[in-house]
């Protein structure tokens, strides 16, 4: 089926800079894009200075929530939720299947609520789906999963005119399930794809584990379908979600952590209290000290906080869009890994994958920075190792650290962490990296991996391995056949 609503304008490993258009809203919506979380009953920042102020394209709204309120529901059906929350952006509608998580039970059909969503005038509504846990038995994740389906294919039915539909993706933690689930909802009509129930993944700081379900619904889903991480609202872990290709983020938590005094950074999250001095130069960290923050009543205070936190929220996606079209997305995710363990993890997971983002690479970028070990398992570096594969060198060949040298047929480069290429490549991506002098274990066991390629796809010829100084943990890998030869003298 052919998706019209979203092009992808740059990529950058599984990232991308897309264009979703939502046709009820007559906008277009720049991603990687972070929807604000709007609840009527407590609006912390108005929705016309989110849009005014902070650039916002699309927020999110409980469709639930309108439905089940005395206040809102007749005005929602009235005026439209454009004008009732003063918003002129893209709006997307929950369904309450949070709530249904939450508290057990909902008192509404898909149906009734896609058309509700229809009524009010929301640009893309979601249908009543089942947010499956992690970690559940496997039986309760299928049966679950095959409702979920029921509805998504219910929910293709409904006549919603214009208005974009939803078609989250469960499967609690098992892989093939939320494969099997992203391919169903990618052939269903729907329109956008979240990838649901991450959020105790998340709380729980298991972002490897997100990683590799975010992972499983991508390889269902076609690389036109627009995926939306439902739930996360974190900006510390928005490069490495949008690294394994998520275009759209919700952020419920500017407001609710700066309920609780708690500061968002892209390095974690801190504690006003524990703060002397602010990270930041967005308005509210320029204009005050974190003494004079602590001093507002609790209503201003909290609405501050929950600025700044908007503000290093859209930074961050800014930073992240800018990283794509620079190339440098992975440089920006490994820094981020740095931020906390568990985040280190997940970029460890991200490389476990290297294969399935490096499917949608582009094969030339700026510059590749080696920066840790993980970078060793870069889906550039894997797709050097693939390349090998088609170069046939001849007869006596020297792989070298080296100079060249007249008594071989032909002298190789070697060049951790990619490993042995002919001299003629050196000057095209990702060769041209720049790698540290003191090279880490990571980087010389990877090249070690190329000569071990190298040499497999070529037994007719005799290799020599000059090298200056690798661990044995390298030399261990390089087959027994090669002739190795320790130089000295960098
Ligand atoms: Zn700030």
């Amino acid at each position: 089926m052919e998706r019209d609503i979203f092009e992808v304008r740059a990529q950058d490993g599984g990232g991308r800079i897309g264009e979703l258009t939502v046709p009820r809203a007559g906008v277009t919506v720049e991603t990687p894009a972070l929807l604000p979380v709007v609840n009527p009953h407590v609006v912390t920042v108005d929705p016309s200075r989110l849009e005014s102020e902070f650039g916002a394209e699309i927020l999110i709204t409980n469709s639930y929530i309108l439905y089940k309120s005395e206040d809102f529901r007749d005005d929602a059906l009235d005026g439209g939720l454009h004008e009732l929350l003063d918003f002129d952006g893209a709006i997307m509608t929950d369904s309450g299947s949070f709530q249904l998580a939450e508290y057990g039970e909902i008192s509404v059909t898909t149906e009734e609520i896609l058309r509700f969503q229809h009524d009010v005038g929301s640009d893309i509504g979601t249908p009543v789906d089942i947010p499956t846990p992690p970690d559940v038995d496997r039986e309760r994740a299928e049966s679950e999963l095959e409702t979920t389906q029921e509805r998504l294919e219910l929910a293709a039915t409904v006549d919603v005119g214009e208005m974009l539909v939803n078609a989250p993706v469960q499967g609690s933690t098992y892989a093939d399930l939320r494969e099997k689930a992203g391919r169903h909802a990618y052939d269903t009509e729907l329109d956008v794809f979240p990838v649901g129930a991450v959020v105790p993944l998340m709380n729980e700081y298991r972002y490897d584990d997100m990683v590799d379900v975010v992972a499983a619904a991508k390889r269902g889903l076609g690389a036109d379908a627009p995926v939306h991480l439902f739930g996360a609202g974190h900006p510390m872990m928005f490069a490495l979600a949008v690294a394994m290709g998520c275009d759209l983020f919700d952020s419920a938590a500017y407001a609710l952590y700066a309920r609780d005094d708690r500061y968002l950074t892209v390095r974690g999250t801190k504690q006003l209290d524990d703060l002397e001095y602010f990270p930041c130069s967005c308005p509210i960290c320029a204009n005050y000290t974190p003494d004079e923050l602590r001093e507002f009543d609790d209503w201003e205070r909290e609405e501050l906080l929950a600025e700044h936190n908007l503000h290093v929220t859209f930074e961050e996606i800014r930073t992240i869009k800018q990283a794509i079209r620079s190339g440098d997305l992975f440089e920006l995710v490994e820094n981020r890994a740095r931020a906390h363990p568990a985040m280190l993890d997940g970029y460890r997971a991200l490389g476990a994958h290297a294969a399935q983002l490096e499917r949608a690479d582009p094969a030339s970028k700026g510059a590749f920075f080696y920066l840790s070990g993980e970078s060793a398992a870069r889906p550039e570096v894997l797709r050097h190792r693939e390349r090998l594969f088609r170069l046939n060198p001849e007869g006596r060949v020297l792989l070298t650290e080296g100079n060249p040298s007249k008594n071989y047929d032909e002298s190789w480069r070697v060049v951790p962490p990619f490993g042995p290429f002919p001299r003629a490549l050196s000057e095209t991506y990702p060769l041209t990296a720049e790698i540290p002098e003191r090279m880490d274990g990571a980087g010389y066991e990877s090249a070690a991996r190329g000569v071990a390629r190298l040499v497999a796809e070529n037994q007719e010829c005799e290799f020599t391995l000059a090298h200056y100084d690798w661990p044995e943990s390298a030399l261990a890998l390089v087959p027994e056949s090669v002739r190795v030869v320790e130089l000295s003298d960098a």
